[in-house]
């Protein structure tokens, strides 16, 4: 993306994708996971129709409050990083979007591709 210039909107213009990945970036920063900060944007013909991100579920402590034993073992380096995944609690971005609709196009993630378990479900 261009530097903005206020002197030329046109310019300065997102297109589409960028202007997603921001949605995504906007959402990442809601994510309350201590390993990893991921946002995603769900979009369908050009309109955004739910956005997400990782962290424990619903009703559990905030992984950066301690909710997941997991990722905390991780931070204090007593685990490396993809071991014992099965035992995390933080539901990924992907997963998270699902929760709030369940009529899905595509799915634009941050810095990492979909999980691909989670790709299954949309
Ligand atoms: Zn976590
Ligand atoms: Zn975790």
């Amino acid at each position: 993306m261009q530097e903005r210039n206020m002197l030329n909107w046109n310019k300065v213009r997102p297109t589409w994708d960028e202007y997603f990945m921001l949605q995504a970036e906007i959402a990442k920063l809601r994510s309350n996971c201590l390993t990893r900060q991921i946002g995603a944007v769900i979009v369908r013909d050009n309109r955004q129709i739910a956005t997400g991100y990782n962290g424990t579920p619903p009703g559990i402590l905030n992984c950066i409050d301690g909710g997941c034993k997991r990722c905390q073992e991780r931070m204090n380096g007593k685990l490396n990083s993809g071991v014992n995944l099965e035992r995390c609690l933080c539901t990924h971005a992907e997963a998270m979007q699902l929760c709030n609709v369940h009529y899905l196009v595509m799915v634009q993630a941050l810095r990492v591709q979909p999980c691909i378990v989670h790709l299954h479900l949309v």
